[in-house]
């Protein structure tokens, strides 16, 4: 399953969008991180890196 973005806990830092390696995530129009579930790999590095826990496997 791809992760999700709980977006009321962004705050749009964009630390995991640097670390996803297959580029799944981008900032919305509201500067809130959003996740390409066709793209993502699951990884799960960004679960990790983001520091308000915002990302969770779905
Ligand atoms: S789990 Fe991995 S592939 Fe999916 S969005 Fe996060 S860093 Fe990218
Ligand atoms: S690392 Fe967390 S707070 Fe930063 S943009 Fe990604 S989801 Fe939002």
């Amino acid at each position: 399953m791809p992760v999700t973005v709980d977006k009321e806990t962004c705050i749009g830092c964009a630390a995991c969008v640097g670390v996803c390696p297959v580029t799944a995530l981008s900032l919305d129009d509201e500067g809130k991180s959003q996740c390409d579930e066709d793209t993502c790999i699951t990884c799960l590095a960004c679960v990790g890196t983001c520091p308000v826990s915002a990302i969770s496997e779905k």
